[in-house]
């Protein structure tokens, strides 16, 4: 049996060995408690210099408020901090530290040196060193430019079990080196320097605009993550939400490239988090993660910060508020990244070449698109009929006698004009805005082409080529189609005016037990999805009509699919949640095929109704629709012009 034990006071080297324990995890540690002093005392240049991962040393060096000679002691105890007086003052905290433990806790696992200044001559300043256990350090003065350098050598060097814990070199650089790009993301006011073993790796200058933003983001995130992200910049009440999100084509294998700033603090939070995922939810392929740099700006005394040690949570006051705000201000971002119509070359070539060489085009390929509420509600489905679309064309063909060659005459091999339902749902757009004026040919004016262009030819029976004003766009029909008939599935179920068509002949269909169960089971959600579904015998169902849009669809696959599903969702009163996984299903029958040869007309049609539906820009399985090679791309293919 062991000794009674007495309770002490623990010394205070032992004390803040064991918060270093919470607070100072590896090297990338200390490089965040530092770099955000650095950033609490108002410098404008950050320098940070590492050797070993930063196991040897890590250097911060600012051009901060400095610490005065009389402070130097106090900087290094536990527990002693400028930041916050009160308890008030804590609530609604502007600074990113207020603990005052980083210093200390620091200084009790490695050779600490810190040098500051606090006036304009640069041979006033003072310095202060703590080897691990000298908790009183001696003030000596020593020569430094108005700001503070802090010099961290030989981490963890008195705690052997710690150091044991560090991995290698490159392991724990990398770690630092996220340190240093969160914090740079954190504030592009500050400039800010990465060296590691006498190397440069970020030079970054303070950027004061979109373009100093955007250069920034290219040189922490990499390039294709700019070219590839949609900016955005959204207010409601109090909230502001602005930053880069990543298109859903871009995603990753791994949730790395996620910044998500709270009043320009990192911050990794199950609720944001929840929020994000939502909104990429119907647009994402399964098991991929969205690329975001994301600023949430909003009054600080209605977040709490002070929840982790780390800081690295926060907790809202009205959390539901936030995640709504972030939801729905992100998935309508999503939803209105469109094919639109991106700056003239004369605009965006300026930019770029003003800024050198190496110089990315500000993101302009993809764009938000604020769409007009007519636009909306006319994109949101009304239903559309065969009639309605034969209407439209008789129409279209006494305005425009002189197109009726080009565009309205099928083309061998092409189905009938008025048969089939899917030239209907190509077409559907024009039926649905009679009195609009068609869209003119490229010959009458390139220069006004829609952003997707003019159909000029279709490709292997996969793509369809077109012409826009700014070069060639690649389509690839059957995803764009697909994509479209989900959205106005969608739109239509939510709706509720899903609109049906009966099957002139019914489809017998030989079914297993376990699939005619279903069918008498999942009566009324088919129905609800305008599939109207029979028993016909014990082994044999009968489908007597389907979705208007899906008419043209093969429907023994379709129901098959359905049951599928239905199977999976229905029983488990778990549809609701479903719904839109059993429209992309349906959608995917709908769609037209590869191999099929579309008209001109019913190929520009498609284009136009990529230009108006939401989230068009890629297929329902997160792969892209369409792609765009400007003339200047295909100039530089063929060296014209060099
Ligand atoms: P906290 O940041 O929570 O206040 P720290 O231990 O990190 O605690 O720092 C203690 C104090 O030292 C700070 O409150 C600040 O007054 C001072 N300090 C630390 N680093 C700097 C710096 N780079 N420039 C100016 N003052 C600093
Ligand atoms: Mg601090």
């Amino acid at each position: 049996m062991s000794e009674q034990r007495r309770i002490r006071v623990l010394a205070p080297r032992l004390a803040n060995q064991i918060a270093a324990g919470e607070v100072v995890e590896r090297p990338a540690s200390v490089v965040k408690e530092l770099l955000e002093n650095a950033i609490d005392a108002g410098s404008r240049r950050i320098e940070v210099e590492i050797e070993a991962g930063g196991a040897r040393l890590i250097r911060v060096r600012d051009d901060g408020s400095g610490i005065g000679e009389a402070d130097l002691p106090l900087a290094l105890s536990r527990h002693a901090t400028s930041k916050i007086a009160s308890l008030e003052e804590l609530e609604g905290v502007a600074s990113l530290g207020f603990r005052g433990e980083a210093l200390a806790s620091i200084s009790s696992v490695s050779r600490l040196e810190l040098v500051s200044n606090v006036a304009d001559d640069p041979t006033a300043g003072w310095r202060v060193v703590a080897e691990g256990r000298q908790m009183e350090p001696r003030v000596t003065p020593a020569p430094h430019p108005r700001g503070t350098s802090v010099t961290v050598r030989d981490l963890f060097f008195n705690t052997p079990a710690r150091r044991k814990f560090l991995r290698t070199e490159k392991t724990e650089y990398g770690h630092v080196e996220e340190a240093f790009r969160r914090l740079a993301l954190s504030r592009f006011d500050i400039a800010w320097a990465l060296r590691h073993n006498q190397k440069g790796v970020h030079q970054l200058p303070a950027a004061g605009d979109a373009a100093g933003h955007e250069r920034r983001i290219a040189a922490l995130l990499g390039k294709p993550f700019l070219n590839n992200a949609l900016h955005l910049d959204l207010a409601a009440g109090h909230l502001r939400l602005w930053g880069w999100v990543g298109l859903p084509t871009h995603s990753r294998a791994q949730a790395d490239q996620q910044y998500f700033f709270v009043n320009g603090r990192v911050v990794r939070d199950r609720l944001v988090a929840h929020a994000i995922r939502q909104a990429y939810r119907d647009v994402l392929f399964h098991g991929r993660h969205p690329v975001f740099v994301l600023y949430l700006e909003l009054d600080p005394t209605v977040v709490d910060v002070n929840v982790h040690p780390t800081k690295h949570e926060v907790r809202f006051r009205d959390g539901r508020l936030v995640h709504d705000f972030l939801f729905s201000s992100l998935h309508r971002a999503l939803a209105e990244a469109r094919p639109a119509e991106r700056e003239t070359d004369a605009e965006t070539a300026t930019p770029a070449s003003e800024a050198g060489p190496g110089v990315r085009e500000p993101a302009g390929r993809w764009q938000q698109q604020p769409m007009a509420l007519h636009e909306r509600r006319e994109a949101s489905g009304e239903p559309v009929t065969r009639d309605r679309v034969r209407a439209f064309m008789d129409g279209y063909r006494a305005l425009h006698p002189e197109h009726e060659e080009t565009l309205l005459t099928p083309q061998p091999g092409a189905p009938g004009a008025g048969g089939a339902a899917a030239d209907a749902a190509l077409t559907e757009r024009r039926a649905a805005q009679p009195p609009a004026p068609p869209a003119p040919l490229p010959a009458e004016d390139a220069t006004r082409a829609p952003p997707l262009g003019y159909a000029v030819a279709q490709l292997h029976g996969i793509y369809i080529l077109a012409q826009n004003a700014r070069g060639l766009v690649v389509v690839d029909m059957h995803a764009a189609h697909e994509r479209i008939v989900y959205e106005r599935m969608k739109a239509q179920v939510h709706g509720g005016t899903l609109e049906a068509q009966p099957l002139l002949v019914p489809v017998s269909l030989a079914a297993s037990a376990a699939e005619v169960a279903t069918a008498e089971a999942e009566r009324e959600a088919f129905a609800r999805f305008g599939v109207e579904l029979d028993v016909a015998g014990p082994e044999t169902l009968l489908v007597r009509q389907v979705p208007a849009l899906l008419s043209d669809a093969d429907v023994e696959p379709l129901i098959r699919d359905m049951l599928g599903d239905l199977e999976r969702y229905g029983r488990s009163d778990r549809l609701e949640a479903h719904v839109n996984e059993l429209l992309a299903t349906m959608a995917c029958h709908g769609s037209v095929r590869a191999n099929r040869q579309l008209t001109v007309a019913e190929m520009n049609a498609l284009l136009r109704d990529m230009e108006r539906t939401e989230r068009s820009g890629q297929c329902n399985h997160g792969r892209p629709t369409w792609t765009e090679m400007t003339l200047k791309e295909l100039d530089r293919l063929f060296l014209r012009g060099q």
